[in-house]
């Protein structure tokens, strides 16, 4: 059910035991987001644990109170009032809903999430689910210190592209502004951000040397198999390589995480990429989205490639 910001806000002012979450392969804005309202929550004198079931990458690893989340055990459970999920619908967090029975709270910003069956506050033109936390903070009266200004302000620098995509608004900016003025360090967070192993970097050339174009031109692709992604953390930001050229509207990254399972990323300069997406079983926001297939790299290949043809055809 899609509720307003004003009984979000109420619901997390009502809870006293709160367990937080967010999406799995988890980015800037979901552990940003994360960090930022346990601090916050906390503040206000409530129990607070986050939990994330998933591996993170390592970049994030700088932000304030990361060694405090925690990956959920088998069989474990954890006392709450409210379930917390940031960043995606709860379809997205793991083995997180067999903690607790707690009701959902979710704070959203993807324009996939419809809201049935839990609480939803959705802002579709929030450039990050942090600019809905900092918007939170102000309403419930909780003090913005440097080390929750760093964990918003990172998750909206990274999910704008470090304000260069075009969900960066003006308000983005200010929120970014005021964010400063509590004492964030930009360039400590993009230092933070940009960091890439050698495995990566090297990794970046396996990608590259996989680019294949399609369709006139307006669409490029690159695969990494199992063998040569397994060897690195992340591929955070070899979409953007390819995303770039001139001739290009939809760039995807197809990454086969483990055998029959490919990981698809899509980036798009006009294309509904999260209509794609969601046709695949995924999500997204229309000029970054993604899902995984459950095929082997040429299958998911064949498949994803036409229904990026289908989109095209119909724009
Ligand atoms: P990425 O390419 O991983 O940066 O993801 C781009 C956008 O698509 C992000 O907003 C993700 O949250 C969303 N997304 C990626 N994979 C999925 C999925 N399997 N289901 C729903 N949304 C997804
Ligand atoms: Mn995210
Ligand atoms: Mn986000």
């Amino acid at each position: 059910m899609l509720i307003t910001f004003q009984e979000a806000a109420q619901k997390l002012k009502a809870a006293n035991k709160i367990l937080i979450t967010a999406h799995i392969q988890p980015d800037g804005d979901a552990i940003g987001s994360t960090l930022a309202a346990m601090q916050m929550l906390r503040s206000m004198g409530k129990t607070v644990q986050a939990f994330i079931d998933d591996t993170v990458r390592r970049n994030l690893h700088a932000l304030p109170h990361f060694e405090e989340i925690r990956r959920p055990v088998e069989g474990e459970k954890f006392d709450a009032d409210l379930l917390l999920v940031l960043d995606t619908s709860p379809d997205r967090i793991g083995n997180v809903p067999k903690l607790t029975a707690a009701p959902i709270l979710n704070i959203d910003h993807h324009v996939t999430n419809t809201g049935e069956g839990y609480d939803l506050y959705v802002e579709k033109k929030a450039a990050a689910t942090c600019e809905l936390v900092f918007k939170l903070a102000r309403e419930l009266g909780a003090e913005i210190t440097p080390e929750i200004a760093t964990c918003i302000y990172t998750g909206i620098a990274t999910d704008t592209g470090f304000f260069q995509f075009s969900n960066t608004r003006a308000e983005t900016l200010a929120i970014a502004s005021e964010l400063i003025n509590c004492g964030v360090s930009p360039h400590f967070i993009s230092e933070q951000m940009e960091k890439k192993t050698l495995a990566e970097v090297c990794g970046l050339c396996d990608a590259l040397n996989s680019l294949k174009i399609y369709f006139d031109g307006k669409v490029a692709g690159m695969t990494l198999n199992y063998e040569t992604v397994k060897k690195f953390d992340s591929t955070e930001g070899f979409i953007d390589e390819i995303r770039v050229i001139d001739t290009v509207d939809v760039a995807f990254l197809l990454t086969e995480k483990a055998p029959n399972v490919c990981r698809v990323s899509m980036r798009s300069k006009g294309v509904d990429v999260s209509k794609i997406a969601a046709k695949l079983g995924g999500g997204g926001h229309i000029r970054a989205a993604g899902c995984t297939l459950y095929k082997n790299l040429a299958d998911a290949e064949k498949i994803l490639v036409s229904a990026i043809e289908n989109a095209l055809i119909t724009y």
